[in-house]
């Protein structure tokens, strides 16, 4: 990962917006810019080099980890460093103020008061644009290598899921041992509760896994992994039982709606008309007012960051940009179907990152 492009990237894209210096307390932020892994830590961005702040239980891991920046172990919390450490730099004359950004969606009103009070009356604490996020969006080669190797562990889960699900059994079993699969496997963890919805339960767009046992009817399978920091998110739906004409024809006419979305990625189409693909296969089925979520969301080491796949989001998709498309329809008491996979958005269109096992699966 090269940090110090990462870290000079948003330096000059933080004085362009009219900030002397970034504070930043979101942590897969700091991750991105310096490499930190840990659970504490706040990162300093200003004209005269980075520095990162942590407490004593990250001393070794801060030392090890993070690079191009200063690394300072406070005494108290991370942010409560920052503070201090800004508090003491020298005073500048008041015509010489200091514009401070920090990230508003991170930044508690209480952390906010605290920050305020500890730093010098010269130095004005504003909310900055999230250009962290805005640079997270398009991913490097390294990312994509590692997001692959993430979605290549998540989909292997796939088949533990299919051996487990069966009459009698529980959601909360089938997700077990999937878990035990991916960690087996290497995965840090998974990148959130695994969704195993049977029954009338798939018709719960995020239905957690629990201790229903598993009947007749749809199966919503969501799940994905953490491998070395990043993420991967996939849905499959399979059919217990024999299934109607009905179940198929749901299924293929979501399976049409994800094709036709994943059809339009590519750079230069905004995330909107990818969104409104999917919707308008929906539409001819008159299924289009049970798909009741957006198409999709950009994935990396957060499971959902930007940008967000909408209707009518005006996002324009760019290459390195690693995106879901996961349309799915919800027929309330009866049953769900959704279907997802990543992609990433390459110079002429996108290439589908999981392996794209979709027919209709009857156990
Ligand atoms: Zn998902
Ligand atoms: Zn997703």
């Amino acid at each position: 990962m090269n940090y110090s492009v990462r870290l000079q990237t948003l330096q000059n894209e933080s004085l362009r917006s009219g900030f002397d210096a970034l504070l930043i307390n979101h942590l897969p932020n700091v991750r991105y810019l310096c490499g930190f892994t840990g659970s504490s830590g706040v990162l300093l961005l200003a004209a005269s080099g980075s520095v990162f702040f942590t407490d004593g239980r990250y001393k070794e891991q801060a030392r090890e980890e993070v690079k191009d920046a200063k690394v300072v172990i406070g005494h108290r919390s991370a942010l409560a460093s920052a503070a201090e450490w800004l508090g003491k730099r020298p005073n500048r004359p008041s015509s010489k103020s200091l514009k401070l950004g920090i990230e508003g969606e991170h930044l508690t009103v209480a952390e906010q008061r605290r920050l305020v009070s500890t730093l010098p009356k010269n130095m004005i604490v504003r909310e900055a644009p999230p250009l962290t996020e805005r640079a997270r969006m398009i991913k490097d080669a390294d990312e994509i290598s590692l997001i692959r190797d993430a979605v290549n562990v998540g989909a292997g889960l796939l088949d533990y899921a299919i051996e487990s699900i069966q009459l009698g059994k529980t959601e909360i079993e089938a997700a077990a041992r999937m878990e035990f699969a991916a960690r087996e496997a290497g995965a840090d963890g998974m990148s959130f509760e695994t969704i195993i919805a049977s029954g009338a339960r798939s018709a719960l767009p995020h239905g957690q896994a629990s201790n229903v046992p598993i009947g007749q009817g749809f199966v919503v399978c969501d799940f994905g992994v953490i491998l070395h920091g990043y993420c991967s998110d996939r849905t499959r739906t399979v059919y217990v039982g024999s299934a109607t004409k009905d179940a198929r024809q749901i299924y293929s006419a979501v399976l049409e709606a994800q094709l036709a979305a994943i059809d339009a990625v590519r750079p230069g189409a905004s995330v909107g008309s990818v969104d409104q693909a999917a919707r308008k296969v929906l539409r001819k089925s008159s299924l289009a007012k049970y798909f009741t979520h957006s198409t999709g969301h950009g994935v990396g080491l957060e499971i959902h960051e930007a940008p967000r796949v909408a209707k009518g989001q005006p996002e324009i998709l760019q290459p390195g940009m690693v995106i879901t498309v996961e349309p799915g329809v919800y027929l309330p008491g009866k049953w769900g179907v959704r279907i997802e996979d990543m992609v990433v958005v390459t110079e002429h269109g996108c290439e589908v990152l999981d392996p794209t096992r979709k027919e209709f699966i009857v156990i």
